[in-house]
Formats: C-alpha cells, structure tokens, sequence
C-alpha cells in the first residue's frame, strides 16, 4: 500500500520540497483533543521544534492547542502563528537574557527552568520589568526511555534539569525570591517512545516526588510530562495517527493528580511526523559494483534524520507501479553519510521518477541546512496544491 499524492501538481515543480497532508493533520489534532478533552485538567501543547512551518502552526493553533518553545525565535514564530501567550511555556538550558526578556515582554505562561543560575536570572531581568514570571523547574527524574541514545533526555548523565536531590532547595529559593512565582514540575524524558511502560516509569516518579513535596507542605500547580510519544515509521499508511487513547488513559490512571491540578503535554512529532512527505525526483540509477544506487535530488541537507540518528523512513516510488528491484537510495551531498536507506525494495526506477521519503513531517523542514550551498527545501500544504 502507497501513499496518495497529488503527483499531476508535484510534476511542474522544483523539487526537493516538503508536503504536507493538512487533512491528516486535521485528524490527527482531531484524535488528540478528543482523547485529552476526555480527562479533566489535561492541557496540550505543541512543540514548535517539530515543525514550525506557518500554515501548519496556524491549523494546529485553530485546533487549540497551546505552544511549548524552546528558544526565543520559537516565542516570535508561535505569537506570529496566534497562539496566546498564556498559553505558551517556555524550555530550554541556554536561555539567554533576550529570549527571557521576549518571554517577559509577551507574559508567557511559564519559563520551565533548568538551573538556579537561570532562576537568579529570570528573577533579576522580572525585577527590572516589574514583573513577577511563572516558573516550573525541570526536574530530571532518572527515568530511561527505550530510544535512540541522542534523543533520551532524562537520565542523570544528560545536561537536562535540575537534579531530583535538588528539587526542594530551588523550590525554597525561589520563595524567597520577589520577581518569580513557583508554579509547577516540568519533565521529559525523551522521544520516538512506543512503550506505554516508560510513561509508566515518569508517572511512578512523579508520584513520589508529589508525597515528597507534600511532606513538607509544598503545593504544585501543574505538573508538565512533556513529549516524547512516537509515531510508527514502518507503517505510515496503516497507521497514520498515533495511539493517543492509550498514551493519555496511561497518564489518567497512574499519575495521582492533587485536586485542582493541571497536567500540561508537549507533544511535537506524534502531532507532525505522519503529515509530511519528502518529495524528490530521481536523477540517476546508477549500477555499481555490487548494488544499484537510486540517486535522488534530496539530501541529508533536507532530511538529516536517517545520517544523524540512523533513523528508518519509509521509501516509496510513487511514479511507478513496475516490479520492485532493490537500491540504495542516496543524495547528491559530499558525505558518506548521504544515504536514506540502504537495499530497499522499490517499484522499478527510472531518471524523473518521484520519490516520497515518508513520516518527515517531524524534524524534517525545520533541520535542512544549506551545506553545499544548497537553496533549504520550500513547505508546501496540500491546502495550498
Ligand atoms: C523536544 C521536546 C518536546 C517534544 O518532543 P517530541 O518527542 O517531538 O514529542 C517536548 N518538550 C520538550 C521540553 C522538548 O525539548
């Protein structure tokens, strides 16, 4: 089974360039509000890093959910995009003073704080604003996720977050401080996770970190669980939306939250990946010694997932339906690394064929660079084709 593209519009275009599917999309925000709304105080935001093209920004803020930012450009694209500034958090362990000043100036939601020298900070450039800022502190919970060692961001050993042993002398800290206002744990622990069971792991954490705090008569507004739930890349036609029910039922039953409590999600690829396709044109088959190689006019430079993390995505060659034969399917770009997907299956290929590098609607446009010198791929919505 392929994937259907309008490949008549695709033929007149310069290639390589992103498409994205907006009705899958529309589901896609369709299932996570239904699955969220069904639980009372969950509040989902998007993270912008994912994919922060406009069009696709404005349909997921139409959908209602909120942003979650990691740098001071994410702050201006989502304010650009409409989301509200109360509803958008802010992350991140290198904040510098104009991304807070950004943040202060919009009256974001809340700075998740990874450090007390942030904190001292925040409180300091809040003081000279008059101004008193939200914060949560990213606490690292030890907590191992089953994924690609680059994209686990919640063990000890990772430059994320405050130290659980910590947790309780920044929350005193920060009482004592006038320009900042202690509101809530943040957490994440990492990406690309299908297994129900370390969300489990987070929300057993979670849990004795709240009796913990409340030993000692410390009351949490929110708690934020972050991101981190993957999409299926074998599997983009079959399963084209994530199992959302699942993954927030997993939160509404073994998370204990205190009455009154909110509990804040920042999901980026589970919201994005199936929606965009790569799209680029064959150039060359080329016969080597021991193999045949599909060389196409997309590069590590559009996509750099496969080169950087080893990441499968499904390959289709949606131009021909004649007998498969087997290639790897590489760029045009001066790397070994240059390489898609080695020996797989694809219908026979010739110069000028499409080829559709599936599930890259996730850290695909928003990663391109232009080593090379090459021009950064064009995003373009089914909406607009
Ligand atoms: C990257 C990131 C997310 C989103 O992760 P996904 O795996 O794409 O869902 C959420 N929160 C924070 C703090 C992040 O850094």
């Amino acid at each position: 089974m392929k994937g259907h593209f309008p490949i008549e519009r695709f033929a007149s275009m310069r290639t390589p360039f992103y498409y994205y599917d907006m009705d899958l999309l529309r589901q896609t925000l369709q299932a996570i509000t239904t699955e969220a709304n069904k639980h009372e105080g969950f509040c989902v935001h998007y993270a912008i890093k994912a994919n922060a093209n406009s069009q696709v920004l404005k349909t997921i803020r139409q959908a209602g959910l909120g942003a979650d930012c990691v740098s001071g450009g994410e702050i201006e694209a989502s304010l650009k995009a409409g989301f509200p500034s109360s509803k958008i958090v802010y992350a991140g362990v290198g904040k510098s003073d104009w991304e807070i000043n950004l943040g202060l100036d919009a009256g974001i939601q809340c700075f998740n704080v990874e450090s007390v020298p942030e904190l001292e900070i925040i409180n300091e450039l809040a003081g000279a604003k008059n101004k008193i800022a939200n914060v949560a502190f990213r606490i690292n919970p030890d907590v191992g996720a089953h994924t690609h060692a680059n994209i686990t961001t919640g063990l000890a050993e990772n430059k994320f977050g405050i130290a659980m042993r910590d947790m309780e002398s920044i929350i005193e800290q920060a009482s004592q401080m006038k320009n900042v206002n202690f509101v809530g744990l943040h957490f994440h622990i990492g990406s690309q996770i299908l297994d129900m069971g370390d969300f489990q792991a987070l929300c057993n954490r979670i849990n004795d970190l709240q009796d913990q705090l409340e030993r000692h008569h410390i009351i949490v507004n929110s708690i934020n669980v972050g991101g981190g739930l993957g999409v299926d890349y074998q599997h983009p036609n079959r399963i084209p939306i994530p199992d959302f029910k699942a993954y927030f039922d997993t939160y509404a039953k073994r998370l204990k939250l205190r009455p009154g409590q909110t509990l804040h999600f920042e999901l980026g690829r589970a919201v994005v990946a199936q929606m965009g396709s790569l799209i680029t044109r064959t150039l060359y088959i080329k016969n080597g010694a021991a193999k045949k190689f599909c060389i196409v006019d997309a590069g590590m430079t559009d996509l750099i997932r496969p080169a950087l993390y080893q990441a499968y995505h499904k390959i289709e060659n949606i131009s021909s339906e004649e007998p498969f034969e087997t290639y790897d399917v590489v760029g045009p770009i001066c790397e070994s690394s240059d390489v898609f997907a080695k020996q797989v299956d694809l219908n026979s290929t010739k110069r000028g064929d499409f080829i559709a590098i599936r599930s890259a609607g996730a850290y695909g446009e928003i990663m391109a660079s232009q080593y090379n010198c090459r021009p950064l791929p064009v995003g373009y919505t089914s909406d607009e084709l």
